[in-house]
Order: C-alpha cells, then sequence, then structure tokens
C-alpha cells in the first residue's frame, strides 16, 4: 500500500477521494491548493499525487511542471484529475508532466486501477535501479 497526496479545493471531491483511497489501505495525504501540495510533496515525499487541475491560484499544471522539474519530486507520479473532458485538455496534462489522466466524477475501478498501474510501474524502475545486472532486454 502507497501514500498518496491528494491536491484537491473542493470538500466533496476531496472527501470522495479521500475515502476511495483509505479503503483501498492507502495512507493519504491532504492539500486544499497548489503551493501546500508542493510543501508536502517535498518534506514528505508521498509515493503517489492525485492532481487536481482546477486550483485557486497556482493551477495543477503549473504545480505538476513544478514538481517534474524539481530532482527531489521529479520521480513521483502524478494522475490528473479534471472535469475538463476535451482531448487537448488531456493532452495538456501530458505536456505538463503527468503521468496519468482522470476526468471526473471519480469513478473506484478506474481510480483503482490506474494507481495500481503507476505504483507497480515504480517498483520495476526501482528494482532495475537497484539490481543493474539484471537490466530488461
Ligand atoms: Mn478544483
Amino acid at each position: 500500500m502507497a501514500r498518496i497526496l491528494i491536491i484537491e479545493d473542493n470538500p466533496a471531491n476531496m472527501k470522495l477521494a479521500s475515502l476511495l483511497l483509505l479503503n483501498a489501505g492507502h495512507t493519504v495525504l491532504c492539500a486544499t491548493d497548489a503551493e501546500s501540495g508542493l510543501t508536502l510533496a517535498r518534506a514528505d515525499q508521498p509515493d503517489l499525487i492525485l492532481m487536481d487541475i482546477q486550483l485557486p491560484g497556482m493551477d495543477g499544471l503549473a504545480a505538476t511542471a513544478l514538481l517534474k522539474k524539481d530532482a527531489i519530486t521529479a520521480a513521483i507520479p502524478i494522475i490528473a484529475l479534471t472535469a475538463m473532458a476535451m482531448k487537448e485538455d488531456q493532452e495538456k496534462t501530458r505536456a505538463a508532466g503527468c503521468d496519468a489522466y482522470i476526468a471526473k466524477p471519480l469513478r473506484y475501478q478506474e481510480l483503482y486501477e490506474v494507481i495500481d498501474a503507476l505504483l507497480a510501474k515504480g517498483k520495476l524502475q526501482a528494482g532495475a535501479e537497484a539490481n543493474p545486472f539484471h537490466l530488461p532486454p
């Protein structure tokens, strides 16, 4: 199970995301704006971040770009959460550095699948670094 930081300004969405993650056995950290989310990410090094895109002040795209530029947080997978359903908006989240994209309203199966896939990918990469003589072909 993982430590997951949720950055979300809407209280109902935060509550739902927290409940879904807790039910899956994860530990949850919460931030309601990008600035405090960046501080928490640097200080607590979560295993994964759920990033709302529409936030007061700095938006989730700008926050993601900062996290991916910072060596301390660059490797943390980020899932963009957004109500924007347009293809080009999905493209914007990718360009900002998000590792995955989930459209709201949240559906628990999709959320769990995306989280498990990203965490498994991270473990594979960590394993490859730890065992330099067992690199994949
Ligand atoms: Mn929002």
